[in-house]
C-alpha cells in the first residue's frame, strides 16, 4: 500500500498531487525549510522529534507561510503569467513547501506515534492542513482563474518540457473534478463536504489504529501452534493466554492452530475490528461522496474517482473485474475439491459443503505440510531478518545499480526505527534516505505501507532533492530466545513496500506532485507488486534464504516444491481480490442499497459463494482501510499486477539481477513517477502494447 498523501487525494479528488503556490515575479523558490532538512540525518531526526506543544504551533505558522505563498501567485498580474511565477510555485507550494511536508510528518506520527497526546495533535495538525488544501487550493477561484489565465494565454509560447505540459493538463482536469467551475455557492458547499469527509476518513483510519481488540484461550485452545511463539504470549489475571489481532499473531494462528473454536473466535474478533465504530462512519463517508460526486456533475462517487485513473470509466473496470473472476472460477473450484478432499480433524464444511473463512488459511497450510511437507513456520526459519534483509538489499543493489547503508540514528519516534540511506552506485550521491519501521506495538499502524516524506524532485538547476520515505510493517519480533523470523509472507510484503520505497526514492521527475509514487492510484501498486515476483525464482530464494543456526540456504527441492507450489491458491487470490475491489466499487457507486452489511452479503453471494461459506456476524470493511484511501479504486491492485508481470515477464528474460535492464526500467518506469501518461510508461519500457498473457501464466489461469 502507499500513502501519497492518501487522504488528501482523495479528499481533493487529487489536484495532482496537490499544488503549491507562491511566487512573485522572479523565480523565487516555494520549497520549504524542510527541504534543506532531507540531506542530514539529525536534520530528518528533528523533522520528526517533536513535541504535541510544538505541533500544535508549528502548524499556524506553516499556515501563514502557504497563505503567503498563495497570495503571491494570485497576485502575479495575468499579462505577466510564466511557468516560473504561476505554475511551478504551485507544485512546490503543494508538495514541497513546510506545510506540505508537515502533513505528512503529522500523517505518519499518527501512525506510528507511539504517545498519545502526539498522536492526537497530530491528528488535528493533520486536518487543519487538509481543510487549508480543501479551502484555498481545490475550493479557490482566484487560484483557478490565475492558473487558467496562464494556461490559456501563454503556455503555447513556453519552451515547455513534456512534464510540465502533461503537468499543466492533469492540473487542468483536477481544477475541473474539483468544481472550480461551479457557482460560489454550489462550490462553498463542496469544500464543505471535502472537510467533512476529511475529518471522517481520519477517524475511520484511526479507529482501525487503535483496535486492540484480543481473545483469551486456554493451552488447548492454542494446539498446533508452537511453543516459543505460545510462551511469548500474554496471559491475563486468569492465566489464559491473550491472543491479539495484530498480522503476526492472526496468521499464526489461522494457519496452524487445530482448534477450530480458537480459529473461528479470532477471526470474528479480526473482521470486527473497529466494529461497530466504522460501520456507522463508513454510511456517512458512503453518503457525503455521492453527495460530492453528484455535486460536481458526476453520477456517483466511484464516476469520479475513477475519471482520473487509468481505467478512467467504472463500466471498465467492472468489464475488467469480470473477466478475471470468469477466467479464475474453474481454477477456484479445482483448488477447492483439492484443498477439501481430505479434511483435516478440526474442519467442518458448511451444510452446501461450502468452505468456512476461519478454515481455508489452516486448509492450505496443512494441505501443504501433509503432501509436501512444507510448514511455513519452519520455513521462516530460513529467512532470520537481519540476514534476509541485507540479502533482499543486495539484490536491489544489483538490479538497480545502487547501495545502502545503515546510519545509527536516536530520537526518532521509536528505538525500532532504522535509517538507512540509498546512495547511487558510486556511493557519492545521495538518492533517498529510508525510515524502516517494521515491528508491532500498541496503537500503531497495524497493515503495512510505504509513505513519502520529501517526494525525490529534479530542481529547475538540476539538482535533486533526495527523498525521505518510512516503510511501516508489522513483523514478528525477536524474543529472547529467538530471532525474528521472517515468513515468506512477510518476506513478500517487504519486497513490496520496498518496491513502494524505491519507486519513490529513484524517482526524477521535475514534478514535485508527480514524483515517484505519485502517479495514477491504478499504476501506483506496478512497481511494488513486479518486486514480489523475484521470490518465486530459484535463484533468488537461494540467495535470500540462510538458516538461522546452519546458515544453510533452503535446499533445492524444497524450493522446487515451493515453486510447484505457486499457483495452488492463485485461483483463489484473484477472485477474493475481485471481491474486494468489487466491494470497494459498490460502495461508491449509484445503487438503491448503501448500507455496507448489505452491500458485503450481497458481494459475497455473487463472487464468493462458490467457494466460501458466509458469516453474518463479522464486519470486515470496519476494518477495510483501503476504503478511505484508495476509495473506489482497490481494484487497483489487480490492474496494475497485470502490467506488472507484464514487465516482469520482459525482466526475466535478461535476467533478475542484470543491471542493464535494471536501468531501463529505473529510466522508463521508475524515474518518470506519475509525470507522463502510464500507458505510454509501459509501451515504451515493453517496445509494445502490454498485454495480460503474463499475468494469466503466471497465475496459472
Ligand atoms: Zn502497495
Amino acid at each position: 500500500m502507499d500513502r501519497q498523501s492518501i487522504r488528501l487525494l482523495l479528499v481533493m479528488i487529487s489536484i495532482t498531487g496537490l499544488m503549491s503556490l507562491t511566487c512573485c515575479f522572479k523565480q523565487t523558490s516555494q520549497e520549504g525549510a524542510m527541504i534543506s532538512k532531507a540531506f542530514d540525518v539529525e536534520k530528518i531526526v528533528s523533522l520528526f522529534c517533536l513535541t504535541p506543544k510544538e505541533i500544535t504551533h508549528n502548524v499556524d505558522l506553516y499556515l501563514a507561510d502557504a497563505h503567503k505563498k498563495l497570495a503571491a501567485i494570485i497576485a502575479v498580474p495575468d499579462e505577466e503569467r510564466t511557468y516560473d511565477n504561476t505554475v511551478r510555485p504551485l507544485d512546490e507550494l503543494l508538495i514541497l513547501s513546510d506545510l506540505a511536508i508537515a502533513q505528512r510528518v503529522y500523517e505518519a506520527l499518527e501512525l506510528v506515534s507511539p504517545d498519545k497526546n502526539m498522536r492526537k495533535s497530530a491528528h488535528n495538525a493533520y486536518i487543519k492542513i487538509q481543510q487549508f488544501w480543501i479551502n484555498q487550493i481545490s475550493g479557490n477561484k482566484k487560484l483557478y482563474n490565475a492558473f487558467i489565465a496562464y494556461a490559456d494565454a501563454q503556455k503555447e509560447y513556453e519552451g515547455l518540457s513534456a512534464q510540465q505540459r502533461y503537468f499543466i493538463n492533469e492540473m487542468l482536469n483536477d481544477f475541473k473534478r474539483a468544481g472550480l467551475w461551479l457557482s460560489d455557492e454550489m462550490l462553498a458547499q463542496v469544500s464543505s463536504i471535502k472537510n467533512e469527509l476529511s475529518a471522517l476518513s481520519a477517524d475511520f483510519d484511526c479507529n482501525i489504529a487503535a483496535d486492540a481488540s484480543a481473545i483469551a484461550v486456554d493451552r488447548d485452545g492454542l494446539c498446533g501452534v508452537d511453543e516459543t511463539f505460545i510462551n511469548a504470549l500474554q496471559r491475563d489475571e486468569q492465566g489464559m493466554f491473550v491472543v491479539g489481532v495484530d498480522y503476526p499473531t492472526y496468521f499464526r494462528i489461522m494457519e496452524n492452530c487445530s482448534n477450530a473454536d480458537t480459529r473461528k473466535k479470532l477471526y470474528h474478533a479480526f473482521q470486527n475490528r473497529a466494529y461497530p465504530a466504522n460501520n456507522d462512519l463508513l454510511q456517512q463517508i458512503i453518503v457525503k461522496r455521492d453527495e460530492l460526486a453528484q455535486l460536481l456533475g458526476y453520477l456517483d462517487f466511484a464516476s469520479l474517482d475513477i475519471d482520473d485513473a487509468m481505467a478512467h470509466s467504472t463500466e471498465r473496470v467492472r468489464q475488467f473485474l469480470a473477466d478475471l473472476a470468469d477466467k479464475a472460477l474453474p481454477k477456484v473450484l479445482a483448488e477447492k475439491a483439492l484443498l477439501t478432499k481430505d479434511l483435516p480433524e478440526s474442519v467442518v464444511l458448511d451444510e452446501n459443503g461450502l468452505i468456512q473463512p476461519w478454515d481455508f488459511a489452516y486448509l492450505e497450510n496443512t494441505y501443504k505440510k501433509i503432501n509436501f511437507s512444507v510448514d511455513e513456520q519452519k520455513i521462516s526459519e530460513y529467512f532470520p531478518m537481519q540476514k534476509t534483509i541485507a540479502e533482499l538489499l543486495d539484490i536491489y543493489r544489483q538490479f538497480l545499480s545502487i547501495e545502502f547503508k545503515e546510519v545509527p540514528v536516536v530520537g526518532l519516534w521509536h528505538d525500532d526505527v532504522v535509517m538507512v540511506q540509498v546512495l547511487n552506485k558510486a556511493g557519492d550521491e545521495l538518492l533517498g534516505t529510508l525510515l524502516l519501521d517494521l515491528y508491532p506495538r500498541p496503537n500503531k499502524y497495524s497493515h503495512a505501507c510505504h509513505t513519502t516524506i520529501i517526494p525525490a524532485t529534479i530542481k529547475q538547476d538540476g539538482t535533486r532533492i533526495s527523498d525521505v520515505s518510512i516503510v511501516i510493517a508489522n513483523f514478528t519480533k525477536a524474543t529472547d530466545v529467538q530471532p525474528s523470523f521472517l515468513k515468506r509472507d512477510e518476506v513478500r510484503t517487504f519486497f513490496h513496500e520496498f518496491g513502494h520505497a524505491l519507486h519513490a526514492i529513484l524517482g526524477a521527475a521535475e514534478i514535485a506532485s508527480l514524483s515517484g509514487t505519485h502517479t495514477k492510484r491504478d499504476f501506483v501498486e506496478l512497481p511494488s507488486q513486479m518486486l514480489e515476483e523475484w521470490l518465486w525464482n530459484k535463484d533468488i530464494l537461494k540467495k535470500v534464504s540462510s538458516h538461522y543456526q546452519t546458515g544453510e540456504a533452503l535446499p533445492d527441492e524444497l524450493i522446487g516444491t515451493l515453486i510447484s507450489l505457486k499457483d495452488l491458491t492463485s485461483g483463489y487470490w484473484v477472485l477474493r481480490q475481485v471481491f474486494l475491489s468489487t466491494f470497494a466499487l459498490s460502495c461508491f457507486e449509484k445503487a438503491d442499497n448503501k448500507d455496507p452489511h448489505l452491500i458485503f452479503k450481497d458481494t459475497h453471494k455473487k463472487i464468493m459463494s462458490s467457494i466460501m461459506a458466509y458469516v453474518p456476524d463479522v464486519h470486515f470493511y470496519a476494518s477495510f482501510g483501503h476504503l478511505t484511501g484508495y476509495g473506489a479504486k482497490y481494484y487497483g491492485y489487480l490492474w496494475s499486477k497485470v502490467f506488472a508481470l507484464d514487465i516482469f515477464a520482459q525482466i526475466k528474460k535478461h535476467g533478475l539481477l542484470d543491471p542493464v535492464i535494471g536501468q531501463k526500467y529505473i529510466k522508463e518506469i521508475l524515474s518518470k513517477g506519475g509525470a507522463q501518461d502510464p500507458n505510454e510508461l509501459l509501451c515504451n519500457f515493453l517496445e509494445r502494447e502490454p498485454n495480460a498473457k503474463a499475468f494469466f501464466e503466471e497465475m496459472g489461469l
